[in-house]
Order: C-alpha cells, then structure tokens, then sequence
C-alpha cells in the first residue's frame, strides 16, 4: 500500500511536470537564420531585436530553446545578426542578455572590452565577410578591468592589458573634480563609459572597412552599459 501510494504521487508530480512544461516551457522550434533572412534585417532592426531580447532578460522571460536541434541545423554555415564586444565578466552570459541562441551574434571578449588588431579582423570577418549588420560594444558596471586600470594595477601580461584602458582613465581624469579612484562608483561609471565610446572610436579609426560600411548604412557601430543590478543594456549616444 505504502509503496502504491509513493508511485502514485510520483506519477502525479510527473503529470504536473510535464503539464507545466507543455503550457510554459515548450522548447521553442528556432530556425538558424539563413543568409536570405540575415540579409534583409536593416541595423537598426538588430538593434530593436537585441532590446527586445534584452527586456526578456530582465523579466525572466527567457524564450526556452531546443539548443541540440539548434547545433545540428547551424552545422552547416552561420549567418549571425550581430558582432559583439564584451567584457569576460562571468557575470554577463552574454547570449542571454539579448536572449540570443545558438548562430544569431559573434561574440568576441577580453577583459575591458577594448578593441585590438585581432578583435579588429575579428569584426570585419563578422561583418564584410558573414553580413552581421551591427557591431556592439558592451561595457558593464563595476568592471574590475576598469578598476585595475584606475588603480594602476601592475601584474604581468595584465600590465601591457590595462595599457588599453587608460586612454579612458586619462580622458576623464581630465576635468573630473572628485576622487579619481577604484572606490568611487560615479568615477568608476564614467571610466567604464568613456572606454565605450573610444574603443567605438577607434574601431572607426583603424578600420576603414567597418567605417565605409557604417557610412553606407550597411552596418552600425553602437555602444552600451550593462547594469550589473537591473540586467538592463543602457544604449550610449
Ligand atoms: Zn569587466
């Protein structure tokens, strides 16, 4: 009887489970964007599309998806929407900050979310070569990168890292009145921020190809703060 009656209420936290996953859970049945899709999405149309999946986020209202399906329909090419540039904070998982699967963003990461020569090729691959219409600098609050510079943090390859955030610290430091350390969140903020908009800079800068793109509106170059508490992508201006 005993053992009837633990199958029993088993079986009916089965049936609930399964129940609640038809109704709120039901892997969602993506298809990987092909390069006909990809090529009429306009740049400001991935801009809404990665807001879009960025207020998901933040509600919890994550789309489930079916990823082993996913992995066996992008095998064959990828014709992605966006290039990303991010911090490797492991705080920000960044396809499920634009709630993105499997073949929707190029992702490239390094502590501080600066531009290089690698990262450079890296973009104008995702873009000349695979048609992603927009490239995003991700910044984020409390970036300890952007403390570590501030700080004049010196440890080896970390030193020569840090180099490529101080043109930032510098540049605000400038005509910023108040405590220019590690330990004060409006500094901080503004560090972060401005190490956006000059990397957004730079990638103009020392990348012809990315720049003829962006003036002929086939691709955008935009920056944005993540917000550690809220989840939320501030875009920049
Ligand atoms: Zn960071």
């Amino acid at each position: 009887m005993k053992y009837a009656a633990i199958l029993a209420f088993a079986c009916l936290l089965l049936a609930d489970a399964s129940a609640a996953l038809a109704d709120s859970a039901t892997p969602l049945v993506e298809v990987v964007l092909t390069q006909e899709q990809q090529s009429r999405l306009t740049p400001d149309e991935v801009l809404r599309l990665l807001d879009a999946g960025n207020e998901r986020f933040t509600s919890g209202a994550l789309t489930t998806r079916d990823h082993s399906r996913k992995v066996r329909a992008a095998a064959e090419g990828q014709f992605p929407k966006a290039m990303i540039l991010s911090c490797i904070d492991s705080r920000i998982p960044v396809e499920d900050v634009f709630d993105r699967g499997i073949g929707d963003v190029f992702v490239a990461r390094v502590a501080g979310n600066f531009e290089n020569t690698d990262i450079l090729g890296s973009m104008e691959y995702a873009c000349k070569v695979s048609g992603a219409k927009l490239v995003l600098v991700l910044g984020h609050e409390h970036c300890g990168a952007i403390k570590s510079a501030i700080d004049g943090a010196v440890l080896g390859n970390i030193t020569a890292m840090l180099e490529n955030i101080q043109p930032a610290v510098d540049s605000v430091s400038s005509d910023y009145e108040g405590p220019k350390t590690s330990d004060n969140p409006e500094f901080v903020h503004l560090v972060a921020e401005r190490n956006v908009l000059l990397t957004m800079e730079n990638i103009r800068r020392r990348s012809p190809i990315l720049k003829a793109m962006e003036d002929e509106g086939e691709i955008r170059i935009v920056g944005a703060l993540y917000e550690m508490r809220t989840g939320r992508v501030a875009f920049l201006d």
